[in-house]
């Protein structure tokens, strides 16, 4: 359906175009507009942004929403004749994997530079974290004093025996979280701490987030690890839920972060508008929509954190540049793998 709006908005700008000329006024009212966003962000949560960006600019914005692998391997797909102009994603490792399939873009923006934080962006401009998420720990409030945790490394210690909630290696946000600790302590490190994660294991691993935290509400493990918008969630439901939040490893290297974010495709037919659309969510009021809708932190560190999110604490990020994720995420998955991480 957005192909044949597509093609009409073209027709438009084509009149329009010869309208202006003969008017010999400045260029064309770009209501005639569009752009075409792939997205795998939830459209209820993207699309009130994008109808902020339609009243200010009378661009329209055309979305397609999937998960990120269908709509990777679709540009792939459309090559040259694709519709796209902007990829929006989550995880630094889905990111950088587009990239790698030569389906991106370089942006040369100084606005994007100075809104988005040098290791919330690929080194080489193509594409740039939108929101930031942390993926920590939590535990039993009931049964952990969160003066015992420490860090990702010390799930692997013997005092956790038994008492540990993982969600599933094949989820990317894994794969991400160990890749950062291979490009931290090496991989004869990871792998010893790896082993150790799934020696204390309490239950099999689950398949979401959200599992991980029940489970953990429920004492059926003490300790876990998880992206802290899951848990933000569950707590808007029900703020009795015996679960917090332990930001992993502030005397060390920190909180590792991942980002959800943003790309100009290769092929964008609209290139010029996808850019400005890219610095219009980088910064403002659009910044703290994009991360407020999904309680994540904002890339922008000058736009202010949601309030219920600001409300448990600052915390000390991992500053390495999230693109590692991607470039380690081979090795990463091998490595789970040796360790019998499933
Ligand atoms: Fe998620």
């Amino acid at each position: 359906m957005y192909l044949s709006t597509r093609r009409a908005g073209a027709r438009a700008a084509v009149v329009c175009a010869f309208v202006a000329a003969i008017a010999a006024t400045s260029g064309c009212a770009p209501q005639d507009e569009e752009l075409v966003v792939y997205s795998s962000r939830n459209e209820q949560l993207i699309r009130p942004i994008f109808d902020e960006y339609e009243k200010e600019t009378g661009v329209r914005i055309a979305m397609v929403t999937d998960k990120a692998g269908p709509l990777i391997k679709r540009l792939q797909a459309e090559g040259e004749a694709t519709e796209a102009d902007v990829l929006l994603t989550v995880d630094a490792g889905n990111l950088w994997y587009a990239k790698e399939l030569g389906l991106l873009a370089p942006v040369e923006s100084a606005t994007l530079a100075r809104n988005v934080p040098d290791n919330l962006r690929d080194p080489d401009a193509q594409w740039f974290g939108l929101s930031v998420r942390a993926r920590t720990l939590i535990y039993n409030t009931d049964s952990v004093d969160p003066g015992d945790l420490v860090g990702y490394a010390d799930l692997a210690e013997e005092k956790w025996r038994g008492r540990l909630c993982l969600r599933t290696a094949k989820k990317v946000y894994n794969q991400s979280l160990v890749a950062m600790l291979i490009a931290e302590h090496g991989e004869e490190e990871t792998e010893r701490i790896v082993r150790g994660w799934i020696g204390n294991l309490a239950t099999r691993v689950f398949a979401s987030d959200n599992q991980v935290i029940e489970a953990v509400a429920a004492g059926q493990c003490d300790v876990g690890v998880v992206n802290t918008y899951y848990l933000g969630r569950l707590l808007k439901e029900d703020a009795t839920m015996p679960v917090a939040i332990a930001w992993a490893d502030q005397q060390g290297s920190g909180v590792h972060v991942n980002v959800s974010g943003g790309a100009v495709t290769r092929h964008a037919p609209n290139r010029a508008r996808a850019v400005e659309l890219l610095e219009w969510l980088s910064e403002g009021r659009a910044q703290e929509l994009f991360a407020g809708v999904n309680m994540e932190f904002p890339a922008n560190p000058d736009v202010p954190t949601d309030p219920f999110i600001a409300a448990w604490g600052e915390f000390k990020a991992n500053p390495i540049n999230v693109s590692r994720a991607g470039e380690l995420q081979g090795d990463s998955v091998r490595l789970m793998d040796r360790a019998g991480y499933q």
